[in-house]
C-alpha cells in the first residue's frame, strides 16, 4: 500500500488512534474528525503590469469550544484545502494542549510571494482580510502569521480591517510589529517554546544537552531561530541547517551569526564559507543527537524513517512525521516531542500577544518567556506522564491530553 501523504487525513488518522486509546463517544469522535465551518475565496488582485490575476483563499475555523478561534495564513504555491483543514485542527489540539482558551483554525492562499512584488504582495494580503473580515475578531477568530507570512503581512491585514470596522482591534491579528501592538518576544516564541521543551525532554531522557548535537531542516522564521537559541541556551553543537535550496554541514559546528549574514545577502544557505553541501535528504539522516525538522510537512516517511539516527526528534514543522514513519521511531525507540506540542510556543505568545492588547499594557521579553516556560514546562510533562501513564507514544500522548480537554469543553455545551 502506498503512503497517504494527505496532511488532513494523517490529522483524521491520528485523532482516530488517540480516540481509541481513549474510548472515545463515536458521536463526539465524528465531530471532532471535521471542521466546523470553512469559507472558501477567489480573490482577483489587480497585478503591476495591470491584468488582474484571482488566486484562491481559505480560512478553515476546526473547532471553537476553548475559545475564539486561532491559526496562522499560510502564502505557498502548493496550499491545499485539506492541507488548511489539517492544520487547523493542529491547532486545535495545540491550543489545549498548552491550555490556552482558545480553539483551533488557519488560513491559506495558494501563491508564490517570491514572484510577486511588495505592492501585489500587500493588495493580495489587503484583498485576503476583506474576504475573512466578517468572520474574523479577537472573540471571534484571530489570524497570526505562518510559512511565507510576516509581521509586515500582518500590519497590512491588521490596517484593513480596522478600516473596514472604524475603530482599532489590535487583537484581531497576533505576529503584529511591535510599533502596532506586537508582543515582545513573539519572532523567537515559536523556537524558545521548542528550546523549553528539547531542555525537558533531555532531563527525561538524560541527554547533555552541553554536548549534545543537532541538524536543523529550514531557515525561517522558526529554524533559524532555532539555531540562535539552541548553542546560547545550552552548548549544544548545530552541525546541519538547511532551507529549500539544500543544506551546509561543519562537524565543528555552524557559527548562527555566520550563517545568518550569508543567508542575507544570497539569500540561500548553501555555499556559507566554511561549510560543506548537504542535501536536506543526509541531513535528517546525519548521526546527531537532536533532529529539529522546521520546514514543511512530510519530511520524515516510510523511505527515510529507517535512516534515522538523532536520539530525540523535536518537531518544529506541523506535520513534518507521518503515521508509518512513526511506527518505525517507536519500535527505534527514538523519543518525538510531537509537533502541536513542540511548536506550541508560537501560539502561547500570539494568545499572550492578545492578552496584552485587550489591556493595553505591555509585558517586557523576559516576562513574556518566564510565562512561556511556564507553560511548556507544564505541557511536556502532560504529555510525558500520559504516555507513561498509558504506556503510548508521545504523538498519541498529546491527543489524548488535547482531545479530552476539547471534548470536555463540546459536552460542556451542549453539542455532543
Ligand atoms: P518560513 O517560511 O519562515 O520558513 C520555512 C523554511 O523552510 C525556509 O527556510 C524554507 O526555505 C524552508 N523549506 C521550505 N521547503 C523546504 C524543503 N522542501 N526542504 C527544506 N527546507 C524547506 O516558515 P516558518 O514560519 O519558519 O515555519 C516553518 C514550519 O514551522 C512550518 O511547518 C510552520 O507551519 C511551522 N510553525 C510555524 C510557526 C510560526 O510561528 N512561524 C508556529 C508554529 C509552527
Amino acid at each position: 500500500m502506498t503512503e497517504n501523504l494527505n496532511p488532513f487525513a494523517i490529522a483524521q488518522a491520528q485523532l482516530d488512534e488517540a480516540a481509541k486509546v481513549l474510548q472515545l463517544d463515536p458521536d463526539m469522535h465524528a465531530f471532532l474528525r471535521e471542521p466546523m465551518r470553512e469559507f472558501h475565496f477567489s480573490i482577483p488582485v489587480r497585478m503591476d503590469d495591470g491584468s488582474t490575476k484571482t488566486f484562491k483563499g481559505f480560512r478553515v475555523q476546526y473547532n471553537d469550544a476553548r475559545g475564539p478561534a486561532k491559526g496562522g495564513i499560510r502564502f505557498h504555491p502548493d496550499e491545499t484545502i485539506d492541507t488548511v483543514r489539517a492544520l487547523s485542527a493542529w491547532m486545535t489540539w495545540k491550543t489545549a494542549v498548552a491550555d490556552i482558551p482558545l480553539g483551533g483554525a488557519k488560513g491559506g492562499i495558494i501563491c508564490n510571494p517570491r514572484e510577486l512584488s511588495q505592492g501585489e504582495l500587500e493588495r493580495l494580503s489587503r484583498a485576503y482580510m476583506r474576504n475573512i473580515a466578517r468572520y474574523v475578531g479577537l472573540f471571534q477568530d484571530c489570524p497570526a502569521p505562518d510559512v511565507n507570512t510576516n509581521p509586515q503581512i500582518m500590519a497590512w491585514m491588521l490596517d484593513e480591517y480596522e478600516i473596514l470596522m472604524g475603530h482599532r482591534e489590535p487583537g484581531v491579528i497576533t505576529g503584529k510589529p511591535l510599533a502596532l501592538g506586537g508582543s515582545a518576544g513573539r519572532g523567537p516564541a515559536t523556537a524558545m517554546g521548542g528550546m523549553y521543551n528539547i531542555r525537558e525532554a533531555a532531563k527525561v531522557l538524560n541527554i547533555d544537552l552541553s554536548s549534545a548535537t543537532a541538524a536543523i531542516q529550514g531557515f525561517g522564521n522558526v529554524g533559524s531561530f532555532a539555531h540562535k537559541l539552541i548553542t546560547p541556551m545550552f552548548g549544544t553543537k548545530v552541525v546541519a541547517v538547511s532551507d529549500e535550496f539544500g543544506g551546509i554541514y561543519s562537524a565543528d559546528g555552524l557559527d548562527f551569526d555566520t550563517v545568518a549574514d550569508h543567508l542575507a545577502k544570497t539569500g540561500k544557505v548553501i555555499d556559507c564559507p566554511g561549510t560543506e553541501p548537504i542535501s536536506n535528504k543526509d541531513l535528517l539522516e546525519l548521526e546527531v543527537d537532536i533532529l529539529i525538522p522546521a520546514a514543511i510537512e512530510n519530511q520524515l516517511t516510510s523511505k527515510n524513517a529507517h535512516n534515522i539516527k538523532a536520539k530525540l526528534i523535536a518537531e518544529l514543522a506541523n506535520g513534518p512525521t507521518t503515521p508509518e514513519a512513526d511506527d518505525v521511531f517507536n519500535d527505534k525507540g527514538i523519543y518525538i516531542i510531537p509537533d502541536f506540542l513542540c511548536n506550541s510556543g508560537g501560539v502561547t505568545v500570539s494568545y499572550f500577544e492578545m492578552v496584552q492588547n485587550g489591556y493595553q499594557y505591555y509585558w517586557d521579553e523576559d516576562m513574556v518567556n518566564q510565562r512561556l516556560d511556564h507553560k511548556m514546562t507544564k505541557a511536556f510533562h502532560a504529555v510525558h506522564d500520559m504516555a507513561q501513564a498509558k504506556n503510548v507514544d508521545t504523538r498519541v500522548a498529546a491527543y489524548l491530553v488535547a482531545v479530552s480537554r476539547v471534548a470536555e469543553a463540546v459536552r460542556l455545551r451542549g453539542w455532543v
